[in-house]
């Protein structure tokens, strides 16, 4: 599907999938994550595809993004990582067979009521909160779970949950090991209260880098998306071969001559030092191109490496084709991704930008998808 717009994200839920068998063989049980719509890759098709490898479990971020799931996929288990908000959120997960992380005491009462409700048990996760400080109880309060499950005999809780804050960062591997010892000993609370529940606290980089992290189930997502979390640090070669699996471009519009000492776009910002050919590329920071890429990124052209000169525009930006003969307009600029080995990286693109592959995913995941 086209929109209105030039930019085109190319999507290739079969290289996910592939990249979800490496990963399962480092693990033991992987929940893959498919939040913001699969990292901007497209929820359905990726979490389609990545149940055709085998994968039983996919976590999502909102019980809404779980539905949308739970029609596509009608067996897999669907965990809503950020919890419930309300009494609707809690009756979805009932409906709809979605898992919540019960984060906070709040979520008791919502969550009660909907089983109560359908008179049906209803499955959650239980957070703990060791070290991300975002979401989850205090390892402290894991004798009040247990009562307040003890007084909801219609949950059920299949897991315990907690988050990584520096699993990435070879230099804080002592901060990994303390949140790795609080999950151990909130699971042996929970057992000598009667609650045997598998833990899971890796994400990408845990699975990878950490053993003491893996407990029972691990929750690897940007890894899925072929990005090394470990990329640019020592421990880079602990993550295997990955696929990339979102390529991005858009047409050029038109290629011209600027003579040295012409300038290109707002505030002049580039000069040529000597005469140039450019293209322009229907590609903005209104498609999520951002403008901060100014004279800092590069494109691929014709296979080769075509340096963004001068300020991003909305819709549009200038590519440097001096070197890279017969091009025309019409032809295609990769913005990510691209053939053979000029390919640019998510990681290459990212540090242009100032931000991690992550964002990079998301924010040109928005553009218009077609899936290959
Ligand atoms: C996003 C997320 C993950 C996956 O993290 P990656 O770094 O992408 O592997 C795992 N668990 C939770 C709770 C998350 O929010």
């Amino acid at each position: 599907m086209i929109g209105y717009n030039a930019v085109r994200v190319a999507v290739a839920p079969a290289a996910v999938a592939r990249n979800f068998l490496r990963l399962r063989a480092l693990g033991s049980d992987l929940v893959a994550v498919v939040k913001a719509d699969a990292y901007g890759h497209g929820l359905v098709p990726v979490a389609q595809a990545l149940a055709q490898a085998g994968a039983r479990r996919l976590a999502v971020g909102t019980v809404a993004e779980g539905v949308m799931l739970r029609q596509a996929l009608p067996h897999a288990q669907i965990i809503a990582l950020l919890g419930v908000l309300d009494t609707r959120d809690a009756r979805a997960c009932q409906e709809h067979g979605i898992v919540p992380l019960v984060t906070q005491a709040e979520h008791w009462p919502l969550l009660r009521q909907a089983a109560r409700q359908a008179a049906r048990p209803l499955e959650v996760i239980l957070k703990f909160d060791t070290g991300m400080g975002r979401l989850g109880f205090r390892p402290d309060e894991a004798g009040a779970v247990v009562a307040a499950l003890q007084a909801a005999p219609m949950l059920r809780p299949v897991a315990v949950f907690s988050h990584l804050a520096t699993a990435d960062d070879p230099a804080a591997a002592d901060f990994v090991a303390e949140q790795a010892a609080l999950v151990r000993a909130i699971q042996a609370d929970l057992a000598a209260a009667g609650l045997e529940l598998p833990a899971s606290l890796a994400n990408s980089a845990g699975l990878l880098a950490h053993p003491s992290t893996h407990f029972q189930i691990q929750r690897p997502g940007i890894a899925l998306y072929g990005a090394n979390p470990l990329a640019g640090t020592p421990w880079a070669d602990r993550c295997p071969p990955l696929e990339p699996a979102m390529a991005v471009d858009a047409p050029i519009l038109q290629v011209r001559e600027l003579p040295a000492g012409a300038s290109v776009s707002y505030g002049r910002t580039f000069r040529a030092p000597r005469p140039m050919r450019v293209a322009i590329v229907a590609a903005g920071y209104a498609d999520a191109y951002s403008r901060g890429l100014s004279n800092r990124a590069t494109m691929v052209v014709g296979g080769r490496r075509a340096p963004v000169l001068g300020r991003v525009c909305m819709q549009m930006t200038a590519v440097d084709v001096t070197d890279i003969p017969g091009v025309r307009p019409g032809d295609r600029a990769y913005l990510l991704g691209g053939p053979g080995a000029a390919a640019i990286t998510a990681a290459e693109l990212a540090a242009w930008w100032g931000t991690i592959p992550y964002e990079v995913f998301c924010l040109l995941g928005l553009n218009p998808r077609v899936f290959v």
